[in-house]
């Protein structure tokens, strides 16, 4: 999902990461358009009753205390300002650090997508998918990305955030991730990120772009330089102390691979 290299030092300002690089030339990762490709229009061969993957004992996950210097949340004016709550399943975490756990011990990342309903007032993410991938220590790419098309079009889900493991990284976003992440906050405004980085303190984060300045930033950023810093403004922000709650709920778990 990101070639990055590790924070440099826990500054006040340290959110605003400027070390990490985008894959050159994007082919279909998540990085590769400004509009995630699920988002386009459907095939009609539908696939589904996935099976879902074995999901071995989880980590524990434990809050990102709010003092570590990782990612400081630095309140922004109006910022969830008229975004719909997103809820998400209390223990998608969990099972999804037990997917990648395989992954994770040898130093691979794995991503996948959280995928919900439009409840009216808010929106609910029922459903974690795993897309066929591959990956390394620092990228995660896509594979087929017409299978997850045809899930989310038979389905009648939206995709609202997506979620990937640093597996031996920090927990923070990355160049790239920002990159990928515009393409879906700028078709979905409560759309957001997951980070995991289980070998890491905190172990999670939620985020956003900020918005503004943060997502016309990014989508604005022309930098082709595999390592290319941002503007010091705050680019993102936590969204869990915002607009995603994590609450009780049914998780359905679809693996692609
Ligand atoms: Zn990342
Ligand atoms: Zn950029």
């Amino acid at each position: 999902m990101h070639n990055h290299r590790p924070p440099r030092s826990a500054s006040s300002a340290s959110y605003l990461y400027q070390s990490a690089q985008r894959p050159s030339p994007p082919t279909s990762s998540y990085a590769s358009t400004s509009q995630p490709s699920h988002l386009r229009p459907n095939y009609p061969e539908l696939r589904q009753g996935v099976t879902p993957a074995p999901v071995p004992t989880p980590p524990i996950i434990q809050a990102p205390p709010r003092s570590q210097p990782h990612h400081q949340h630095v309140p922004y004016p109006n910022e969830t300002r008229g975004l719909k709550v997103v809820t998400v399943p209390k223990d998608c975490l969990q099972k999804f650090l037990g997917i990648a756990s395989a992954n994770t011990a040898v130093n691979k990342e794995t991503c996948g997508l959280l995928l919900g309903k439009d409840k009216g007032s808010k929106y609910t993410v029922t459903t974690l998918l795993i897309p066929k991938q591959h990956s390394s220590s620092d990228t995660c790419t896509m594979d087929e990305e017409e299978l997850v098309l045809q899930f989310t079009e038979e389905r009648s889900l939206i995709t609202l955030g997506w979620i990937h493991t640093h597996p031996s990284q920090s927990c923070f976003m990355s160049s790239v991730d920002l990159h990928t992440h515009s393409g879906f906050q700028r078709m979905l405004p409560e759309s957001f990120a997951i980070v995991c980085a289980p070998k890491s303190k905190p172990n999670f984060g939620i985020f956003r772009l900020t918005d503004p300045p943060g997502l016309k930033t990014i989508l604005d950023c022309k930098a082709t330089d595999a390592f290319h810093p941002h503007p010091d403004l705050p680019i993102y922000t936590d969204a869990d102390k915002g607009h995603v709650q994590m609450k009780e709920g049914p998780l359905e778990i679809v693996d692609l691979r």
